[in-house]
Formats: structure tokens, sequence, C-alpha cells
């Protein structure tokens, strides 16, 4: 009879195991849906975001703030309640709660994150990490060292992860990048690397800091659909089911920069790893796939008034105001001028160009690529955040609960019903004097 129960006890677990449902789970930081119409606008194309079957709307406050950051919006996509500002993981109260991807581990799931940011940065760090203050980089690279519990680990920031005598950040002499390795991850910091790499619990980390923007990533760097394309091939071939992340994290910087070229690079390149997603999921039957935005950055509108975009002109522009900047010097006025005219096609009248002169040189990058978005026909309103709503996108089993006007908090508790990992209750968090 004892063995009876086990071997049942057994069957049961495979069947669950067995069955559990794959996760692909894609956030655009500072991606809602005029960042994406943005993109799709100079592609000339439906991206492929916008092709899943079943569409809903949240709302993105945090706990103090209807315009949240990505630390609060993070732990509310990831762990199902409102928190502070610049917290991450913890009640507003301080109190560590686990995120979707915790409890996934622990029953059994693979997990995974692909970013192009640090894999500290907060988005990231809302799959592992439990600290008040999302600078804390250094605390959240020794809790993904010691936690175990993301397996299959892509972006950037090598240097959270070793001591300041070794080129890194650590004071605390710690190298954490060792310690994983002493743990069963193998370490790889290339593409040739990425591509070739099978082990199961893999770190890489292939820059320093962040990854280059898209517009100007050199080849030495990964792009995120081949490390999503990578991530779901290791997180997937012993059988166990997975739960991966995957973020555009530089959507969220070209909008502070109000830099339009930017905003259209960054969402291709996700909308690209959104692409894998979907062909995974398609063919595998067995894994749901949800997009969506953290918050809107920016205040992106897409016209300037007289109802136009010019549109032509818009793609033909030659990059970001950073690659410009980092080639033509405004005090050169007449090879500004003409390197305007060529990289975007604007003229400017010489009261233009005196404003912009004008300018103190660490704000010029943000306030020329709010000009040159202006001249083509977007208008922004803002270098920070707003309180915009953003879609969310789904395909795959359950799918169709990802429709209606939601709250991001919403996400990862009908995440949590359909792959029926816990019956854990969600916190309610009274507002702070934001929300409803
Ligand atoms: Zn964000």
């Amino acid at each position: 009879m004892k063995l009876r129960g086990l071997v049942l006890l057994f069957l049961v677990f495979v069947t669950i195991i067995s069955f559990a449902l794959n996760i692909i789970y894609l956030v655009g930081d500072g991606m809602s849906f005029n960042q994406l119409l943005l993109a799709s606008i100079l592609e000339g194309r439906v991206l492929t975001t916008m092709t899943l079957p079943y569409t809903g709307i949240t709302t993105t406050y945090s706990a103090d703030s209807w315009v949240t950051d990505s630390a609060p919006a993070g732990t509310a996509l990831f762990g199902g309640y409102k928190t502070l500002n610049r917290a991450i993981g913890v009640l507003p109260n301080g109190t560590p709660m686990p995120s979707i991807f915790e409890i996934a581990k622990r029953t059994g799931y693979n997990v995974g994150l692909a970013v192009t940011c640090r894999v500290t940065h907060a988005t990231p760090a809302s799959v592992y990490g439990h600290v008040t203050n999302r600078d804390d980089e250094v605390t959240l690279a020794k809790q993904l060292a010691e936690s175990g519990t993301v397996d299959v680990i892509f972006g950037g920031g090598w240097d959270m992860f070793v001591p300041t005598a070794q080129g890194g950040r650590r004071t605390d002499g710690l190298n954490l990048i060792e310690l994983m390795k002493s743990k069963g991850y193998e370490y790889i910091t290339t593409v040739e690397q990425l591509s070739t790499v099978q082990s199961s619990k893999v770190l890489g980390l292939f820059a320093k800091g962040h990854l280059d923007p898209f517009s100007s990533r050199p080849s030495s760097q990964p792009t995120l659909d081949v490390m999503t394309k990578k991530a779901i091939e290791l997180l997937s071939k012993d059988g166990k089911p997975f739960m991966l992340m995957v973020e555009g994290s530089q959507i969220d910087w070209e909008s502070h920069s109000n830099d339009f070229y930017g905003v259209w690079k960054e969402v291709v390149e996700f909308d690209n790893a959104v692409k894998v997603a979907l062909e995974f999921a398609a063919k595998d039957g067995n894994t749901l796939v949800i997009v969506t935005g953290d918050h809107e950055t920016g205040g992106l509108s897409l016209s300037k008034g007289g109802y136009t975009i010019n549109v032509e002109q818009a793609r033909k522009a030659k990059g970001t105001t950073q690659m410009f900047l980092s080639q033509f010097n405004i005090a050169d006025k007449e090879k500004f001028i003409a390197g305007l005219k060529d990289w975007y096609g604007i003229s400017i009248t010489d009261a233009e160009y005196e404003n912009l002169r004008k300018i103190p040189s660490n704000n010029l990058r943000r306030e020329l690529a709010r000009f040159v978005s202006e001249k083509v026909g977007f208008g922004w309103t803002t270098f920070d955040h707003t309180a915009a709503p953003v879609p969310v996108y789904a395909f795959g089993p359950g799918a169709y609960y990802f429709t209606g006007f939601m709250d991001n908090t919403d996400i990862p508790k009908i995440i949590m019903q359909l792959t029926k990992l816990s019956t854990i209750s969600f916190p309610e968090i009274k507002s702070t004097g934001s929300g409803y």
C-alpha cells in the first residue's frame, strides 16, 4: 500500500510537471501604445507584438504615486502587489515577498531572464531581488548569486559582480562570478560562447555595464532575439516547465531622451524577441506568451499638430542624437547645421541654432532629440515617466484572460491561476496617495 501510494504521488508529480504551462513574459520598459505605433509607422508594417490574439489595458501606478518607476512596476508585474517607488520585491513596510518566478523555481520550474541592461537593473531585479532602494545593485547581484532563483541569466553588468580591485564596483571583496561558477553556473561573455553554450545553468554577462543601444551595438554584444532564443533552448531542453522574463530595457531610456529614432529601433529589437517567443509557443502548444510595458515614458504623442507626421523624412533619419553629437560639435555652426540636414532632413534657422547653442552640454542630447522629433511630427511632454496605461498582449493557453481594463498586478495573479503553482494570497496594499 505504502509503495502504491508513493508511486501514485510520483505519477501525480510527473503529470503536473510535464503538463505545467511554460511562461514567456516580455516587458518593453517605458513602452506603451504610442511607442509601439511609432515603430510600426516608421517600419511601415504591423509589428509582431500587435498580432497577438488577445489584448488588454493595464494601469501602472505604484503604492505612492500615479507615476511609477520601474522598481514597483516590475514588482507589480512579477509579484502581484503595489509597493513604493524605488522598492523592489518588498512591501511598502520593507517585508520581502516572493515573485512568481521564485515560486515557480521552488515548484520545479526552470527560470531565466534576458535583458539589454545590467541584470541587476530594476526590471530584471524584480524577478529575484528584494531591496528597498533599486540603486542597491551590489546587493541585488549578491541576491541573484546566492538565491539560485534564475538558471539562465543573459544581459550586461559584470561590474556589480566583482570587487573594485578587479575593475568592478564591489567594496565587500566578493567575486560573485566565482561564487556562481562554484554553484554550477557556466560563465560566458561573448557572442560566440552564447551560440555554443549547452549548460542548463548559465551566467552570460556581455558588457561591463548595460549593453550598448541597439542602434549602435557592436557585433561583440548579442541582440535580444538571439538571447531569447538561446534562453528558451536551454530552459526547455530537460523537459521541465520554464518561466522566462525578457526585457527590452532601453525603450525607456530612448523615451527619457525623447529620441524618436532610438525608440523606433529599440521597439524593433524588442519586437524581434517577441517573434522568437511566439514561434516557440506556436510550435510548443503549451506556452503562454505575455507582452506588456511596465509604464509609459516621455508622454509621447504621435503628432505635433497640423494633422500630420512627416513619415518619409523620419524614416530617413541616420541615428539617435547621441550618435549625431558624437560626430558633430555644436560649436562648429556650419557643419552642425549641415549635419542636421543630412541626418534628419531638417533645415534650421539662425534663431533655432542660437537657442540650441544655449543649452548646457549635459542636456543637449535630449533637448536636441526633442527638437528633432518635433520637426518630424512627434511630440513629448516630459523627460520622465507618465501615468498613461499600457497594453498587454497574450498568446497561448489562457491568453483570453488578458483582456479588458486591468491593473498591472492582475497579470501575475492570472499567471498563478493558470500555472496552478500556488494558492498564495496576494497582499492587498492600501494605496498611500495613488491609485483608486
Ligand atoms: Zn520602467
